[in-house]
């Protein structure tokens, strides 16, 4: 058999989209100014930055100038909690969010609570889901954000943000949501949502790594997390990432412009490969909301397999996949989604995610379905050490 090379971790990341590859190329060549300067230089650069402003804002329903381009949505996320907290700590000093963030959030949130702020993190439910009841029961007068992700990067649980969104507003609290993984994925609209702050970030939809936006609602007050230069408003100091930002400007549009046909396929062979596994594979738990998932994402736990090397054997396969434990630091720490979920700690380190992209095939699906089954059996046919 050919050896074949089946990418399917794209929430980790996703390849350069080659128009993105072009755009920076062309603006690396050739427009090398700096925007604050107002020379023809400057103004060039300047130019190419305003023109990403706008087909970022238009991705997501918002205006351009209540766009702030960031590293990454690591910093937009810092940018938007500490930002807030610090800005608004006058008001409150109480902050809620969810057991199941991304460690942007999470930390940042830990960071806070010792630093004089009260952090509630909200359970959830056996597929992820936060209630939106827990969350206007933790809602108190000192409250002043409420920071709940739009999906889950490991399980692709979709959570109910406009209901979140909603008692937040009827509270007086402030939103955020971290949309890094439904940003270009599925539709997302900072109106609809009704949200104040909306971090994304490149490189989950085809752009290049070291480069997100974070949306601010007008009104909103942030106190920066960088301090310098005069550069986004006072809200982010530092000469712009000009390649960086024209390459997610252009991920942005294309997004835009290809996000309802893809979502549509890619969901296709999702499911394709939920039913296969679940056809071929003997005692698997498929994790995450069944409906109200990423249409990129599939997250099972194989009893009795152990995760990594289900994914060494897959990647001699030629098939990247992930844990579905994202362990940052070797094996002893199962992933925090997991944990809150219920899963026992045999099943949360017996797991894996598949994450698919615009590229994949039904070959590369048909090809997964041949080579996994054969391997859980053979790990699981292995005596226990
Ligand atoms: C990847 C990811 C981030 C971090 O984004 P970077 O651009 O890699 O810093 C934050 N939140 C979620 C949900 C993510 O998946």
């Amino acid at each position: 058999m050919n050896r074949r090379h089946v990418y399917l971790d794209h929430t980790a990341t996703t390849p350069v989209h080659p128009d993105v590859v072009v755009a920076m190329h062309q603006v690396l060549e050739t427009a090398f100014g700096n925007p604050s300067s107002i020379h023809t230089f400057g103004r060039e650069a300047k130019q190419y930055l305003e023109d990403a402003r706008i087909k970022v804002a238009n991705l997501i329903g918002a205006q351009p100038e209540e766009i702030v381009f960031t590293s990454g949505g690591t910093e937009a996320d810092n940018l938007a909690i500490l930002g807030v907290a610090y800005a608004y700590q006058r008001q409150g000093n109480h902050i809620i969010t969810s057991s199941i963030e991304h460690h942007a959030v999470l930390d940042t949130c830990e960071v806070l609570s010792q630093n004089g702020f009260e952090v509630t993190f909200l359970p959830v439910d056996k597929d992820g889901i936060v209630d939106p009841d827990d969350v206007r029961k933790a809602v108190r007068k000192e409250t002043i954000l409420i920071t709940v992700m739009h999906a889950n990067n490991e399980i692709g649980t979709v959570e109910p943000i406009e209901e979140i969104a909603g008692i937040a507003r009827e509270n007086g609290v402030i939103f955020h949501t971290d949309a890094v993984q439904t940003a270009g994925h599925i539709p997302v609209d900072v109106e609809q949502l009704g949200v104040d702050l909306l971090s994304l970030s490149a490189h989950k939809f085809y752009g290049p790594k070291g480069v997100g936006a974070l949306y601010v609602r007008k009104g909103i007050r942030l106190v920066p997390v960088l301090h310098g230069g005069g550069q986004e408003r006072n809200r982010r100091a530092g000469t712009e990432n000009i390649p960086g930002i024209v390459g997610l400007g252009k991920a942005a549009e294309i997004a835009a412009r290809e996000l309802g046909s893809q979502r549509v396929s890619i969901q296709k062979l999702r499911d394709r490969l939920i039913k296969g596994i679940q056809e071929r594979v003997p005692e698997v738990k498929l994790n995450g909301h069944p409906e109200k998932r990423l249409p990129q994402n599939v997250h099972f736990s194989f009893a009795g397999v152990d995760g990594s090397s289900l994914l060494t054997s897959l990647d001699l396969q030629g098939i990247a996949a992930s844990a579905g434990s994202a362990c940052s630091s070797g094996a002893l720490h199962p992933s925090h989604v997991l944990l809150a979920i219920g899963l026992p700690m045999e099943l949360a380190s017996a797991s894996l995610r598949l994450t698919l992209g615009r590229a994949n095939t039904e070959e590369d699906i048909e090809y997964c379905l041949e080579v996994l089954p054969e391997i859980v059996a053979k790990l699981r046919s292995r005596p226990a050490v």
